[in-house]
């Protein structure tokens, strides 16, 4: 439809210069559609933390919106990427965010058998939330992602996250390593006695206009319901 010199001047006006797209239909006389099918994408300069392949821009928008806070690009394969991982001042981390698979993958065999298909909504938001977590500890995700069996016993899922290359762990919440609040506490306590790190990425209850230092801060504010006499009396901040 256009020579090559066309199509590359096409794509160099498209991507470098704000010449709206009805200017360039104008000028090379195409529809929007067209130009929209014709537009080389603009590799983004990292690959999709699920599938490996190179991440790219379709549109000028998509662009746009990723360089945006809480924006992020979509991959072809359904992953969602993470937001802030270029962000400058992060150090290196070989950090795994982990997300926990409360089913045995004998009995569900879509992580290993059919692992395009595989949802990844879910795994979107624990891998994008995770990127956050650590960027507000100074460390930047260098692309360590693990599902781990965890619907067993505490020793099992130890014994899978000993193999793991890295002692620093990112969790979705503290109270979801494994089916249930004790045993996920119980698997915390042992990773972090045994040298861990670990990391949660569940968002804070407060945020950091609330509250932002040291819990003692809080006493005052709820001791008025502890005298109250309702059930919170139960719940004593030190
Ligand atoms: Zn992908």
């Amino acid at each position: 439809m256009l020579a090559p010199e066309q199509h590359a001047l096409l794509d160099e006006l498209y991507w470098n210069t704000n010449q709206t797209v009805t200017s360039l239909c104008t000028q090379f006389g195409l529809t929007a559609a067209q130009v929209s099918k014709l537009i080389t994408p603009l590799p983004a300069g990292f690959d999709c933390w699920w599938c490996q392949q190179p991440m790219s821009y379709r549109k000028r928008s998509e662009r746009n919106d990723a360089r945006r806070a809480f924006r992020h690009l979509t991959c072809s394969c359904g992953a969602e990427q993470p937001e802030g991982v270029d962000h400058p001042g992060l150090v290196d981390s070989d950090a795994a965010i982990v997300a926990p698979l409360f089913e045995s993958r004998e009995r569900d065999s879509w992580y290993r058998g059919q692992r395009h298909t595989a949802k990844v909504g879910p795994m979107s938001d624990v891998v994008r939330h995770g990127v956050k977590a650590m960027a507000e500890v100074g460390l930047r995700w260098t692309g360590a992602f693990v599902v781990v069996e965890a619907f067993d016993s505490l020793d099992g899922v130890a014994h899978r996250l000993q193999g793991l290359p890295t002692r620093t762990l990112v969790v979705p919440a503290l109270t979801d390593l494994m089916r249930n609040e004790g045993d996920s506490l119980a698997l915390f306590f042992r990773l972090v006695a045994g040298g861990w790190r670990v990391i949660s990425a569940a968002p804070s209850l407060l945020s950091h206009h609330e509250y932002d230092g040291w819990c003692d801060d809080l006493v005052d504010r709820w001791s008025p319901m502890a005298q109250s006499g309702s059930r919170s009396s139960r719940l004593h901040l030190v």
